[in-house]
């Protein structure tokens, strides 16, 4: 499906950068434009792919270029104050090709998170397209002002899109990564899982014909409402050079039973290993299953058994499937999309935190200010200059 890409603040804008790169490798064309808003200047410089006039800063009346801090209220309010300046990027958008907006943004900090949702209830307000979101959530050592933060973006972000799609830093960290290197690969597995899911619905009549290929309708039926999380498990194969269909390849002895086979096991593995956002797959109330690969090496047998697999796992009648044929690739793929769940241990574990954030904070500051007054105050003994 054809997605223009708003990256807000740091993390946004560089998933967004990203996400042009994996579209180039992969040939997806499902990006139709990219553009990147951020309060601070250096944030923009710093992006490689986003066209330079598609780079918006807001804000400047108020902090001069120099980002929000971690002020997710301040970055609400920015947004609001600099709707137009964002509007005028969009308007160079071509948004009658585009199938849906896709808004993505760190929850954690302040641009993006206060921003993304200013920005989702604007254009839901003016354009008919879905406008779905693409949520980080921060690692948990980040700290309480990235936990509250994230907490309050959460509540609001879901409210103002018609789906939001989660990835959570936390589960995604490896032990003794440099938090310049975490990035960089985490952004990468970002855009490999969300990236084939969008592409898949972005295949036109000239490629190659794939046994049931995934229509971007299917992709916005799924998506519906509420919270999702994706799934992707792949191992490599010896991409074929005419990339044929599998049923025209039998009399070279290509093994049909086994291809049926990995493929529904890539689904079990998909759904039952790392999500982008953990949780209990019975609580999801939409699904899709998507094969991603050569040609030769997709299914139809294999992604239906893996299908009928996850409508008795989530006990939902409403799961899709069908296939992405990326031909010249050397390996195949499920992706899973699990939408609408509802059992979610993270985002109660982050509220949890959150709130026990904002109680310190409030005491914090309540004793910080009998201190202080107790410091100056001189019970009347001396008194001020004037
Ligand atoms: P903003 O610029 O004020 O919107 O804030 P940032 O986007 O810098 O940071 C918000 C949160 O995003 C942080 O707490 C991190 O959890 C996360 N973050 C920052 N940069 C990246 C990145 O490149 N990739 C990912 N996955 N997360 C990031």
């Amino acid at each position: 499906m054809k997605l223009a890409l708003i990256g807000f603040g740091q993390a946004g804008g560089k998933v967004v950068d990203e996400f042009l790169s994996f579209d180039e490798a992969i040939g997806g064309g499902f990006i139709e434009s990219a553009v990147a808003v951020n309060s601070a200047t250096t944030d923009l410089h710093g992006l490689e792919r986003v066209p330079q006039a598609n780079r918006v800063l807001i804000g400047q009346a108020r902090v001069k270029g120099h980002g929000v801090g971690a002020d997710n209220e301040l970055g609400a309010a920015v947004t609001e104050e600099d709707i137009d300046e964002i509007q005028g990027a969009i308007d160079r958008i071509p948004v009658h090709e585009i199938d849906a907006f896709l808004i993505v943004a760190g929850m954690g900090g302040g641009t993006g998170s206060g921003g993304a949702p200013v920005l989702a209830s604007h254009l839901r307000r003016i354009y008919s397209q879905p406008v779905f979101g693409l949520g980080i959530l921060p690692a948990m050592d980040e700290g309480g002002i990235y936990t509250l933060n994230a907490a309050r973006s959460f509540q609001t972000f879901v409210r103002e899109v018609d789906n939001l799609l989660v990835f959570d830093n936390d589960v995604w960290r490896s032990a003794g990564e440099s938090v310049a290197d975490g990035y960089g690969r985490i952004n990468r597995e970002i855009v490999e899982r969300f990236g084939l899911l969008f592409a898949a619905g972005e295949v036109g009549h000239g490629d190659h014909i794939a046994e049931s290929v995934v229509d971007s309708s299917e992709i916005i039926n799924t998506l519906n409402d509420g919270v999702s999380t994706i799934g992707y498990a792949s191992e490599t194969v010896e991409p074929s050079s005419d990339g044929l269909l599998s049923t025209f390849k039998s009399d070279d002895g290509f093994d049909e039973g086994q291809a049926t086979n990995r493929m529904t096991s890539l689904v079990r593995k998909a759904t039952l290993g790392r999500l982008t956002l953990p949780c209990d797959v019975g609580s999801a109330d939409r699904g899709l299953v998507v094969a991603t690969g050569p040609p030769e090496h997709l299914n139809r047998k294999g992604v239906e058994r893996g299908r009928q697999w996850l409508e008795d796992e989530t006990g939902s009648m409403e799961i899709r499937g069908g296939d992405y044929p990326i031909p010249h690739r050397d390996e195949v793929g499920s992706i899973v999309l699990l939408s609408g769940v509802t059992d979610v241990p993270r985002i109660e574990q982050l509220q949890q935190v959150a709130i026990e954030a904002k109680d310190r904070t409030e005491t914090l500051q309540a004793t910080a200010e009998e201190e202080f007054t107790s410091l100056v105050d001189t019970g009347g003994e001396l008194d001020a200059l004037f």
